[in-house]
């Protein structure tokens, strides 16, 4: 490959512009270190734009013991990390930024705006007064030999930059539209990097809907219902999609049903549509309705549930025996056979290995090279937590890049 230039830089690059390479870039700048984001997109931010179209979950706020526990598997390398930039720290930041936050009902915390926007305004000003430039349009396509990183712009000009150390915060592969495709993994898998597959995670399931509920009733939602896979039990609602099922209690229980769908090629978890109401008490009002009634109208008017609901269970056979019915009513069996594609899910899973870092998120086989978000190997449910802990890596990154300049320097003095 022709490099048309080479440029040797003191400043830190940060290769990619989402709120984990922008919060390395804060962190950095605040150090009082030149900073310059590379991001292939003509802006920076793409994805958590779209997080905050539904309004921006930045974080949550229960207890931080539960809070980390959300983490599972990535919770105690993730404690420390989160720690040291806690939710109440991201809250301070939004304040920081002009962002007044609330806590909603469900304990997840917004900003009062719901927008991302104003939030990403803000702090685009606030790094460019810090001295943080922006190279936008750069493609990152990995390492030269002697380690400079390699870059394509817009008119398809490849050229090399040796910075002082380098963050790359590169996301994960949901929503590659954005500017996250997870090309990245050849990169790093060239450089031996030990990387888990990217895998979807908060993402819909398929079905294999044997009769028409995929086509009338997509888009419908399941509201106020419960969902029970692996031990866990979920309340809230979901969405029906056309060859599934998606949104807050699917994903919420999104890492179960897809390990287990991986394992087993089917996953079957099971759906109370009236969590409110014992199978005793449906029953009764199930035996109360007029017998020359429809089946339909009695489910509609006596357990009071809805066409999307109804449509559900009649992908069972109905029993006639109302106890049958109402405990089927109460543990619906919904059986996946697939997962939607990545490209689809709000997240990913899976990333650069945490045997790989060093507990300064220092790449071990690249000194000088840290990482941070959605690119490194953890998983979290919806809520505020994706965010946080990009943020929180972010900064984490960040400090270990500092901490590092610092050593060097010691060295040579
Ligand atoms: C629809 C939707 C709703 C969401 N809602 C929420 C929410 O409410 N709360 C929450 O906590 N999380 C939410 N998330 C998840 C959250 O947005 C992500 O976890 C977060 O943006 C990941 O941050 P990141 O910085 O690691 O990666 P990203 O935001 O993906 O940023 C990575 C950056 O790297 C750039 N890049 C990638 N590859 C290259 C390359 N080869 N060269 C140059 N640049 C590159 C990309 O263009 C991008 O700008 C949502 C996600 C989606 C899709």
């Amino acid at each position: 490959m022709n490099v048309a230039n080479t440029e040797n830089t003191d400043s830190i690059i940060v290769i990619g512009g989402g709120p984990a390479g922008l919060m390395a870039a804060d962190v950095l700048s605040a150090a009082g270190h030149p900073v310059v984001i590379y991001d292939r997109m003509p802006s920076p931010g793409r994805k958590f734009l779209m997080a905050g179209r539904g309004g921006l979950n930045i974080t949550h706020s229960e207890p931080l013991d539960t809070f980390l526990g959300r983490y599972r598997k990535a919770a105690p390398w993730l404690a420390p990390v989160i720690e040291k930039f806690s939710p109440a720290a991201m809250r301070d930041f939004c304040h920081l930024l002009g962002q007044e936050t609330f806590t909603g009902s469900s304990g997840r915390v917004f900003p009062k705006s719901f927008k991302t926007s104003p939030l990403l305004r803000a702090w685009l000003r606030r790094l460019a007064a810090a001295n943080v430039s922006t190279r936008l349009r750069h493609t990152f396509l990995g390492w030269d030999k002697g380690g400079a990183a390699l870059f394509r712009d817009a008119q398809g000009k490849t050229a090399t930059v040796r910075a002082a150390a380098t963050i790359i915060a590169l996301g994960g592969a949901s929503w590659p539209k954005l500017g996250s495709d997870g090309s990245w993994t050849t990169a790093l898998a060239d450089k031996n990097i030990a990387l888990a597959p990217l895998r979807p995670a908060n993402c819909g399931f398929l079905t294999g809907w044997d009769n028409d509920i995929g086509a009338r009733y997509a888009g419908e939602p399941l509201k106020s219902i419960a969902l029970d896979f692996a031990g866990h039990h979920y309340p809230g609602e979901c969405i029906i999609t056309e060859t599934g099922l998606e949104g807050g209690v699917i994903y919420a229980a999104s890492a179960d049903i897809r390990d287990t769908i991986e394992a087993n090629d089917t996953a079957t978890v099971h759906i109370d549509l009236k969590p409110g109401v014992t199978a005793e008490k449906l029953a009764e009002r199930l035996a109360a309705s007029p017998r020359k009634q429809s089946l339909s109208n009695t489910l509609r008017k006596g357990p009071r549930l809805r066409a999307p609901s109804i449509a559900l269970l009649r992908q069972h056979e109905l029993p006639a025996d109302p106890l049958s019915l109402a405990k089927l009513i109460k543990h619906c069996p919904v059986t996946f056979t697939g997962i939607r594609p990545i490209e689809r899910a709000i997240s990913s899973a899976g990333g650069i290995a945490l045997d790989s870092l060093n507990e300064h998120l220092m790449l071990k086989a690249m000194p000088g090279v840290f990482a941070a978000g959605e690119m490194l190997d953890w998983e979290a449910p919806t809520g505020g937590y994706l965010l946080q802990a990009c943020f929180a890596t972010g900064a984490a990154a960040a400090r270990g890049a500092l901490h590092w300049l610092d050593q060097n320097k010691r060295r040579l003095a």
